[in-house]
């Protein structure tokens, strides 16, 4: 049987895995934490702006399982973010991991958790199995690295403004291991405008009960609520740690939002409970974990040099997808999750070509484009998306963008590709 292992069980990986299962594989998903999704736990925020073409795309394509899971548990429609206020959504973040676990298990996927990959074996620019930090060998034909760049501990200490328990959980489950660096490979990090490596998340969540009754009936009923900052509390600093990823609204308000088990401040990268306690409605506030009051966890650190089909260079059966590729965002791992465990399988299954996507599709143009800032070191300074920035306006400006879901459906028929993902590939 044709062998296909994921490592890393983040939405990235998840959609490899499923990809990969669908392409003919058999596929193996190891997961080092005792949950999938990884770090989208804390996420929330969909199908902004440009992702809804993207999201659709996808599915024409043949691929939109984790999608469709994911508006299985939708909180909060048509939520007006001040970035990205087209059509994004809130899905319900405590609910989205046992609903994508089930849709991974059930395609068929074995996963393996709460176990680290720790090494890797090579033979002549190909690998042959991952090792498990018991020792165990998991041989396979393809390989997919979807172990995200976020932390470890000694990345947080040395970035960032320190390290605690928070969501990536490395003090229970061990450090981050890329298999891309553990077979040699290239990677590079996404530096601050200060030179620092990798950017701080920007998400700061609050326990919904210890908000004022009205503010959280408010923000359950509405989905988002923006409250001003006083003026001594606005930090513009906020936004340069977090490298230009959101505007200035993020940094003057508190833009609140339901997320389902937790009350989430998109964009504030981090405020000290004490400060939070000042503003009207947070008096007896409560942040969910140390991390968003005095630390926080680095990301973007370690993304592979890699192709346009995701291939990882100098190597012949090693792919990349999510964080990992470049990418961020819930939507951009899922898609490059993707396309990277399609074409891990092909190349298991020795098939010449990979899928590369062309630019008559928003996808094929977003990956044409992102890979080649990745060439030339731009998307080292910046992180793009199809909600927001420079990628949003280009996709409007080019004519990708549309509301209209029949013609993201031609243009997928037009491509010849309708179903692609969807099938084996020998
Ligand atoms: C706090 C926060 C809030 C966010 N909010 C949003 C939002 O609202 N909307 C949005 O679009 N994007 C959001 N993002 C970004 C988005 O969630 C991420 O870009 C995306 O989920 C990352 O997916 P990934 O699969 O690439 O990596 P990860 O989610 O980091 O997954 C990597 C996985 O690999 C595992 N792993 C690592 N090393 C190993 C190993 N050696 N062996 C086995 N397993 C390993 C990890 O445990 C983890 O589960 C947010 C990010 C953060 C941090």
């Amino acid at each position: 049987m044709t062998k296909v292992v994921v490592v890393g069980g983040g939405l990235s990986g998840c959609g490899a895995a499923v990809a990969a299962k669908k392409a003919g594989a058999e596929v193996t998903l190891v997961e080092r934490t005792d949950m999938l999704i990884g770090v989208a736990v804390r996420a929330g925020e969909t199908n902004g702006n440009g992702w809804l073409v993207g999201q659709h795309e996808l599915r024409f394509l043949g691929g939109g399982e984790l999608f469709d899971t994911l508006a299985s548990v939708k909180l909060h429609d048509h939520v007006p973010f001040p970035d990205a206020a087209k059509h994004g959504y809130l899905y319900d973040a405590g609910r989205a991991e046992p609903a994508i676990r089930k849709t991974v298990e059930q395609s068929g996927v074995k996963v393996i958790m709460e176990i680290r990959v720790v090494d890797v074996v090579k033979e002549n620019g190909r690998l042959r199995a991952v090792k498990l930090e018991d020792g165990r060998l998991i041989e396979g034909d393809a390989f997919v690295d979807c172990t995200g760049t976020r932390g470890g501990i000694a990345v947080c200490n040395k970035y960032g403004k320190g390290c605690v328990m928070c969501l990536v959980r490395c003090f229970a489950y061990g450090d981050r291991v890329g298999v891309v660096e553990k077979a040699g490979g290239k990677t590079a990090s996404r530096v601050r405008p200060d030179g620092t490596p990798g950017m701080l998340s920007s998400a700061v969540t609050l326990f919904k009960d210890t908000l004022a009754p009205e503010l959280k009936a408010r923000i359950e009923k509405e989905g988002l609520v923006i409250v001003p900052l006083p003026k001594e509390l606005v930090d513009y600093d906020r936004m340069k740690i977090m490298g230009g990823q959101r505007s200035r609204d993020f940094v003057e308000n508190i833009i609140l939002a339901d997320i389902g088990p937790v009350a989430k401040c998109f964009g504030l990268v981090y405020m000290e409970q004490d400060n939070f306690r000042k503003v009207p409605g947070f008096e007896n506030v409560q942040v969910e974990d140390p991390r968003a009051s005095k630390w926080n966890h680095i990301g973007h650190i370690g993304i592979a040099s890699r192709d346009i089909s995701l291939k990882v260079k100098g190597f012949e059966n090693l792919f990349c997808a999510g964080e990992k590729s470049g990418q961020t965002s819930v939507d951009g791992v899922i898609i490059t999750g993707y396309l990277a465990g399609h074409n891990a399988a092909r190349q298991a299954f020795g098939v010449e070509q990979p899928l590369v996507l062309p630019r008559s599709l928003a996808i094929g143009d977003f990956m044409a484009f992102v890979t080649e800032k990745l060439e030339t070191g731009e998307a080292l300074k910046g992180v793009y998306r199809m909600a927001r920035g420079e990628y949003w306006e280009r996709m409007q400006k080019i004519g990708l963008y549309t509301e209209d879901v029949a013609r993201v459906k031609a243009r997928v028929a037009e491509a010849g590709l309708s179903g692609v993902l969807a099938r084996p590939v020998k």
